[in-house]
């Protein structure tokens, strides 16, 4: 598995609605990587509700640009950004850097202390991210009981990491406990 901080996010918040945007703007960040499943809906979600919408609004306000980076398909990406319209990366293969260069590619950022990810994975949003320097922000998953079965091995593998961190950062496992279901 490697190092254990390189699974660090720089936050962790419960929901999307408790991170607080205003204080990330203020220490330079602009753009903001969401993922989509069990972050800004769950599997079951087609469509992109009010209060994300809602939410999404008022981070723009503040002075962001959005991006959707998502495991998940082209068709499943695009029907849940319609009422948003921004910019996504779907089938991102994360923890893979493919889908996150294509990301700021698309962003055309060349300074990436200016992005920051918000997702609920460990093993692929964080790690991936960090992979690119890019920090982030976890968030606890909305729903787990049904995801795939990848994602199920993945959040074995959370569980032994979290194992470790407890070992070696308790101070930032006592924290991040919260998230663990
Ligand atoms: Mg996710």
């Amino acid at each position: 598995m490697g190092k254990v901080y390189k699974y660090l996010p720089m936050a962790y918040y419960k929901t999307i609605y408790d991170i607080d945007y205003e204080k990330y703007y203020q220490y330079g960040k602009r753009y903001i990587l969401f993922d989509l499943d069990n972050t800004l809906a769950t599997y079951d979600q087609a469509i992109c509700s009010d209060e994300v919408l809602k939410l999404i609004e008022k981070v723009r306000s503040l002075g962001y640009t959005i991006l959707i980076i998502s495991n998940n398909t082209k068709e499943r990406v695009d029907k849940f950004i319609e009422p948003i319209n921004c910019l996504s990366v779907p089938r991102a293969l994360k923890p893979l850097k493919k889908g996150f260069k294509k990301a700021l590619k698309l962003l055309e950022i060349t300074d990436v202390s200016e992005i920051m990810l918000v997702g609920d994975q460990i093993m692929t949003d964080v790690y991936g991210a960090r992979k690119l320097e890019i920090d982030t922000i976890l968030v606890k998953p909305l729903k787990k009981a049904n995801e795939n079965w990848y994602t199920k091995f993945n959040r074995a593998r959370e569980q032994r990491l979290y194992k470790r961190i407890k070992k070696k950062y308790p101070h930032v496992y006592e924290e991040l406990k919260e998230l663990i279901n």
